[in-house]
């Protein structure tokens, strides 16, 4: 049967169907599975709220994946374009058609409480029983058509998982008719319900919903008006504002009353609609092997827990679980990236060997290849960390990381919901400042977006490894140790500067969190690879783009003007030559001089006095220099210099030329204590323009994104100046 002749049959045009439901649910998943790849993603208008819309296969119904909410008294922003969405009101996107619900079954009563607000709206819904597999691991049975009965519209049994319930809910969504509208079942406080009805009779005057959702409309609006915090109140209000005056006034007059005579209403409603829900979940789902109250799935996932959140196993298993990814990043990957090192060299060896001498080759071997090469060098490692990332994430693991940190979270004065952008942060900056979304209080969320830079992002890891190879050569322990406390030390500096910020600038109360722990899953291996995929990819992006680009302009920077060895001052000659005798050790000596003379060396010995008090030579200057644009330029950086300022081009990678160059006096320049303090520098520095973009959209003004720059800078300056200066006081390190 065709969609036109569903459409027929139903006399109901079904075009847009907005897929809802708790985070967490597997709305995402199902949507994926519904609509394959025919998806397309943008933003909602104003905000970073990403929309993804896709086509249900075989129809030209659009399918729309909301972002998760768990009421529709929205609170935070993409709770609200949820909610927004749902009831027409998002600008820009029309009210959907019809809505498919997707429930979690191993979760019932908690997401029927969203089930039950939507449903009393009388668009069209179609329910989606998700996660009835892990129901079933845990013993549960949900009697699908037992829930149907009770919430007036189809319900289907469904796992994202193994794919069971698809058809069943295409055809659901098919044959959907217009519905009557639910009449909640359950009733409040007599006075409640009298003011209540005043409130519908008004709203469905005024014309501004359709009135057969007037009666939700009305609950929803007094519950947002009543209720404590502004963020209710706040939409409460623009509800208001499309009102008459009169009107308006009517509907502030009931709410008074009510509040005149019904104690906490907006709590009071909460509860009379969670007692008739849990009374319809213990209808609906019972034991299915009826004496065996603890089934085994449960106990599983409680004994974990036991461990995995307990304050000092839990924080130990988390640290040892870090530690393991690191040695594992430089263990591992060894193999791969000596790969593509040797990959480099020989496409380098080919250029020089295919091309006269001359700008061109420079700029193909020492610019591209050299430059962009080097950067590569680090992409197994990049996705060794984001496998491993995605394992954990997709295994619920997580959440409980994020659990365990709301302790230490709530001593700094904000809760675990700014752990889970902290915990993306380490993956990039970006995604962590985006996801702040989620945190209701304005102050608290600054606070998350202006520390989120100093949690170290993959974009940290290349100039790590590069370091850390360059100084402590293949002493695998310490080399894990070194990146373990580099990761620490971020943290740390992290959640002292909250501190900081919570006490004087953004002073507030600390908020309370409820977290809820999703149940352990086996992750799939299709999903984890997808995201290690989709982040790994933004790495190489950002290679064949911004660095690319930057390596191009740091070749002609080095490269040019260049001076024919005769040219050079005389002084310089006489130093030369007695620099060497044999012809190689000239030559590249002369190499090197020329990129002293060029643009590039000019321009680091410009800034050589104030990175000198640092202990780094003009060449770290540089790199320092143009990782303000995106951290890894630092490599390519180096990747760049070190091969326009040699000539015999040996085959020894950039971390061994690294870890050989010298001062012009013969004395090493990126000795342990400079190396240390280099990568301190990286930890603590704001160098990334997209960080700056975002945070400027997200904080609407430069303000804050000035200050995040400022405080930064200032703090990396001052703590690589500290590790040099006392480790040269105390002889350390050189
Ligand atoms: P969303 O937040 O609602 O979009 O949820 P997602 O689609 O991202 O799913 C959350 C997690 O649940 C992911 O790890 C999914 O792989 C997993 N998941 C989704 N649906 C099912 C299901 O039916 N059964 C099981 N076992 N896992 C599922
Ligand atoms: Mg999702």
């Amino acid at each position: 049967m065709t969609a036109a002749t569903q459409r027929r049959e139903t006399g109901l045009q079904i075009r847009q169907v907005a897929v809802a439901g708790n985070p967490n649910s597997g709305k995402t998943t199902l949507f994926n599975r519904l609509t394959g790849l025919r998806q397309r993603v943008a933003n909602y208008p104003g905000v970073t709220v990403e929309k993804r819309e896709g086509r249900l296969s075989g129809t030209d119904i659009v399918l729309l994946d909301l972002p998760g909410t768990y009421s529709l008294c929205a609170r935070s922003p993409d709770e609200v374009i949820a909610r927004d969405v749902l009831l027409g009101r998002q600008p820009g996107t029309a009210r959907p058609d019809a809505i498919l619900l997707v429930i979690d079954a191993s979760n019932l009563e908690r997401n029927l409480y969203l089930a039950s607000q939507i449903i009393e709206f009388g668009t069209p819904v179609v329910i989606a029983c998700n996660m009835i597999d892990v129901a079933e691991a845990r013993g549960l049975h949900v009697n699908c058509k037992a829930l149907s009965r009770e919430l007036g519209v189809p319900v289907v049994a469904a796992s994202g998982k193994t794919g069971r319930g698809l058809d069943e809910i295409r055809a659901a969504l098919g044959a959907l008719r217009p519905r009557e509208p639910f009449i909640r079942p359950w009733s409040l406080a007599p006075e409640f319900e009298k003011h209540a009805a005043r409130v519908q009779r008004t709203i469905e005057r005024s014309g501004v919903i359709p009135s057969h959702a007037a009666r939700a409309g009305a609950l929803l609006w007094l519950t947002d008006y009543l209720s404590e915090d502004r963020a209710g109140v706040e939409p409460a209000t623009r509800f208001l504002s499309r009102l008459g005056s009169e009107d308006a006034a009517s509907l502030r007059e009931s709410a008074d009353a009510i509040r005149e005579f019904v104690h906490d209403p907006a709590a009071s409603a909460i509860e009379a609609r969670y007692a008739w829900i849990s009374q319809v979940a213990a209808r609906v789902a019972r034991p299915a092997m009826i004496g065996n109250a603890k089934t085994p799935g449960r106990s599983w996932t409680d004994r974990l827990d036991a461990i995995l959140t307990h304050r000092i196993y839990g924080v130990a298993i988390f640290a040892a679980l870090m530690f393991a990814l690191f040695l594992a990043i430089f263990s591992g990957a060894e193999p791969l990236m000596g790969i593509i090192e040797s990959g480099q060299l020989a496409v380098a060896d080919a250029i020089r060997g295919a091309m006269a001498e001359g700008p061109l080759q420079s700029l193909l071997a020492d610019g591209v290849v050299g430059g962009v090469g080097s950067v590569i060098v680090f992409f197994p490692q990049i996705c060794m960390m984001f496998l491993f990332l995605a394992v954990l994430e997709d295994s619920g693991y997580m959440a409980r990381a994020a659990f365990l940190m709301d302790r230490v979270m709530s001593r700094v004065g904000l809760h675990g919901r700014s752990f889970i952008p902290l915990l993306s942060s380490y993956a990039c900056a970006i995604p962590g400042i985006m996801a702040t979304r989620t945190i209701e209080n304005p102050r608290d969320r600054l606070t998350t977006i202006l520390i989120a830079p100093l949690m170290s992002c993959s974009a940290r890891l290349p100039v790590y490894l590069i370091v850390i190879a360059a100084i402590f050569g293949d002493r695998l322990w310490l080399k894990a140790g070194m990146m373990f406390g580099l990761y620490v030390f971020g943290t740390a500096t992290a959640l002292l500067v909250a501190v900081l910020l919570k006490k004087t600038l953004l002073k507030g109360p600390t908020p309370t969190f409820i977290m809820e722990l999703p149940p352990y899953h086996l992750p799939q291996a299709r999903a984890v690879l997808r995201t290690m995929w989709d982040r790994s990819k933004l790495f190489l992006t950002g290679a064949g783009t911004t660095i690319f680009a930057v390596c191009i302009i740091i070749w002609a920077l080095g490269y040019f003007p260049r001076l024919d060895p005769v040219q050079l001052p005389q002084e310089t000659r006489v130093r030369l030559a007695a620099a060497g005798t044999d012809d190689a050790a000239l030559s590249n000596a002369v190499s090197a001089e020329q990129l002293r003379q060029s643009y590039l060396g000019r321009m680091g010995r410009f800034i050589e006095p104030a990175i000198r008090p640092l202990g780094y030579d003009w060449r770290l200057g540089v790199g320092i220099l143009s990782s303000f644009l995106a951290r890894e330029v630092f490599v390519g950086t180096m990747g760049v210099v070190y091969s326009v300022g040699e000539s015999d081009h040996t085959s020894d990678t950039l971390r061994e030329k690294m870890s050989r160059a010298t001062w012009p006096d013969g004395r090493r320049v990126l000795t342990p204590r400079a190396g240390i303090g280099l990568m301190i520098f990286y930890v603590l520095a704001c160098q990334c323009v997209s960080t700056l973009a975002v945070a400027r959209r997200e904080t609407g003004a430069w303000k804050w994104p000035a200050f995040m720059f400022g405080y930064m800078t200032v703090l990396a300056y001052a703590a690589a100046l500290g590790v040099n200066q006392v480790g040269a006081a105390m002889d350390w390190g050189g």
